[in-house]
């Protein structure tokens, strides 16, 4: 096929240099059509100029040497530490450097053929090398010019980054025909982009550094900028297309649902409040994602919202992962509610027979005004009759909106709380299209945690530290990330634990276990134990996550505390701040790995989750923090949500924008992002049944 023939959606078997065999590898690498070539980006590109022999180098110039590895050695004393290598041609012999690059071990090696370029200096009298970037040569090689300048493309065992780059060369220039530009020349220049054409060009094809870095922040921009408008639109869908109940708030109603609360709210819950109040007058139905640590003073947030439907003559629900969660939330309403003539009612899962009839016949005929119930519970077989307010409490999900319509006719308002901190970064992406409240400081009285990151040879002294505390009457935990013993042990689990904690290290003392494959009652049992102070030490997996409030208890032991993510060790250390004396969490990890030491490091340092879960981010990366096809996180080819965060927050504004002007992006000059829209999102985003 001549490169003229190439359309866009040309199956890449047809390409010149491909056939079935490496079209069956390309579809692996997510190439299946012409076009989609465009958006296989290189992973890094080569820059270097002509190799020079040894003995013609000089000090500070950037350079490219061709020679044979000497030697090697890893100076691991060195502050900081760095791998050299020593490269010899016919005319000398030059040293190089790499800083902390322990990796290079076994990597670059003693008689290997190596091409290095970098900057040289003058080191103790001599031209070196400092963090070169190499390739290295197989044997029978020859170098070409081609290896040391252009694109370096992600390359699989049985297709190399060279063959790669042919195929896509070779229909390059026919491809960026395809490449429609999205935004109007001045848009471009006040922007500082450059066209889409040429951002492709350059990123495939570039000349030199700049030009890399500016298709690169061209086709980033895009990516985001596609993605933001999709959000844009989802929102835009919700607020002209569905129709909600307004829920007035006067001063009398704001004043007797306040009086429900044996103490004054905190500023962030009044801000929250005041945000949601706003929300619910309008007659456009809420989105709001209530964010902030357990403990924080959420369910009071929820509950003021119920019980403004429910002044408004209408109804609230309010939902929970779990029946023990949902009943949390029926027990703590309770306590607001003693004595008043709302009617509320939990509904469980054991509810049978006339006794379920008849809940179900009071929530038709609108005489109950608050359920409490599980996700699931709430949407089989409950009709409601005029249901206005939706609480989620997702606890330490997120994401999983289910935006069921519980209701004909109009939406219900809807809030989302979550216990797991959102990074900024995050929130503006996965949940674009929602509001967003924040609670961040507590109710006053809380005691302080500490947190120490231990090893195993110190656990003794951590013992005879918790014994002291029990003895004054505190509780601990002791979590573990097993319920039973792994093959090769090196994991703690609980049952065992349990043993060793009981008959060998507080024997005089009650222990309790609680783990997920116990049945509901038994579970129910051992808690209402710890909560009433008659077990001292609760041995567990991570099931104390959900729902146990004991401020008595203040001392937290982990284990295997590297197994867990930070949100989750945030989430665990959340159940022992509820005391106003100071409490104390110790992780115990016994890791070589520097990553895993760091992220305990943190815990120690910081009790913010935001500022946790933002370094979670970096240094794991999105994915480990919420799966992404779940929760509907675009998997981005360039851009990188933490890197790249100006640019987002720019292409975010821009998409607002551009909804907000053309909101079904009819415009002629809207047509090409429209018609990316529809290639990217099929017609999830709303534009299909409009147009
Ligand atoms: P969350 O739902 O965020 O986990 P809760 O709403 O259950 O938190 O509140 C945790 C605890 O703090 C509860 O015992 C509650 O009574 C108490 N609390 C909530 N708001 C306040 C406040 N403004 N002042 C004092 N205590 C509060
Ligand atoms: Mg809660």
């Amino acid at each position: 096929m001549q490169p003229n023939d190439v359309k866009p959606d040309t199956p890449v078997q047809f390409l010149k240099g491909v056939g079935p065999a490496r079209a069956a590898i390309l579809e692996k690498l997510g190439i299946k059509i012409a076009s989609d070539l465009l958006e296989y980006y290189p992973r890094q590109w080569y820059f270097a100029p002509e190799p020079v022999k040894v003995a013609r180098l000089l000090p500070n110039h950037t350079v490219t040497l061709a020679g044979i590895v000497e030697s090697t050695d890893f100076q691991v004393f060195r502050r900081p530490p760095y791998f050299e290598a020593y490269i010899t041609d016919d005319t000398g012999s030059c040293r190089a450097i790499w800083f902390n690059a322990r990796y290079l071990q076994g990597k670059i090696n003693v008689g290997q053929k190596i091409i290095v370029w970098g900057k040289t200096a003058v080191y103790k009298h001599q031209l070196q090398l400092a963090n070169p970037k190499f390739i290295i040569v197989e044997d029978d090689k020859e170098i070409s010019a081609d290896d040391l300048s252009g694109p370096v493309y992600p390359a699989t065992a049985d297709l190399s980054s060279g063959q790669i780059k042919k195929i896509i060369h070779y229909s390059l220039d026919n491809l960026l025909q395809s490449a429609e530009e999205f935004f109007a020349k001045e848009f471009l220049k006040k922007s500082n982009l450059i066209e889409r054409k040429t951002a492709y060009q350059w990123i495939h094809k570039p000349e030199d550094e700049e030009q890399v870095a500016k298709a690169k922040r061209r086709l980033k921009y895009d990516e985001l900028f596609i993605m933001q408008t999709a959000l844009a639109l989802r929102r835009y869908k919700v607020r002209h297309f569905e129709k909600a109940v307004p829920l007035k708030c006067t001063d009398l109603i704001d004043s007797r649902i306040r009086k429900r609360f044996p103490f004054l709210l905190t500023a962030d819950q009044d801000k929250v409040i005041e945000e949601i109040v706003v929300d619910l007058a309008k007659d456009i139905p809420m989105n709001r994602l209530l964010q902030g640590d357990v403990g924080s003073g959420k369910t009071v947030v929820a509950l003021y919202a119920a019980l403004l439907a429910i002044a408004n003559k209408q109804q609230a629900a309010i939902m929970a992962p779990t029946e023990i969660l949902a009943e949390q939330h029926f027990i703590n309403i309770e306590r607001y509610l003693r004595n008043s003539s709302v009617k509320r009612v939990l509904i469980k899962g054991g509810i049978t027979g006339q006794e379920r009839k008849d809940i179900i016949e009071d929530i038709k005929s609108g005489d109950t005004n608050i359920v409490v119930g599980t996700v699931a519970l709430l949407q089989e077989d409950i009709q409601f009759k005029n249901l206005a307010v939706v609480v989620i409490d997702e606890q330490h999900k997120f994401g999983v909106l289910q935006r069921a319509s519980l209701r004909k006719g109009t939406t219900p308002h809807c809030l989302v709380m979550t216990a797991t901190p959102i990074p900024r970064t995050l929130a503006m992406t996965a949940f674009g299209d929602l509001d967003v409240s924040i609670i961040k400081t507590p109710p006053p009285g809380r005691g302080q945690v500490i947190t120490r990151y231990i090893t195993h040879k110190d656990l003794p002294k951590a013992y005879e530290f918790i014994r002291e505390r029990l003895k004054a009457k505190k509780q601990a935990f002791f979590v573990y990330p097993r319920i039973v013993d792994s093959e090769n042990g090196d994991v703690k689990a609980a049952i065992s634990e349990y043993e060793n904690l009981s008959k060998r290290i507080f024997p005089e003392f009650k222990i309790g276990l609680l783990h997920g494959q116990m049945t509901s009652d038994e579970k129910q049992k051992i808690m209402a134990e710890f909560r009433a102070g008659r077990i001292n030490c609760l041995v567990s997996t991570v099931l104390i996550e959900v729902g146990i409030d004991v401020p008595n208890a203040t001392i937290m032991v982990i284990e295997n505390a590297d197994r867990f993510g930070l949100a989750q060790l945030h989430q665990l250390r959340g159940r022992i701040a509820r005391s106003s004396s100071r409490s104390y969490c110790l992780l115990v990890a016994q890791t070589e790995n520097e990553i895993a030491r760091n992220r305990l490091e943190i815990m120690t340092r910081s009790n913010d989750g935001f500022e946790i879960a933002e370094n979670d981010l970096k240094l794991r990366g999105p994915g480990e923090l919420l799966s992404a096809r779940q929760h509907g996180m675009p998997d981005f080819k360039i851009a990188n949500i933490i890197e790249d965060f100006e640019l987002l927050t720019l292409a975010r504004r821009d998409a607002f924008e551009l909804v907000e002007a053309d909101p079904f992006l009819k415009l002629a000059g809207h047509k090409n992002i429209r018609t990316e829209l529809l290639r990217r999102f099929s017609d999830s985003v709303g534009l299909a049944d409009i147009a």
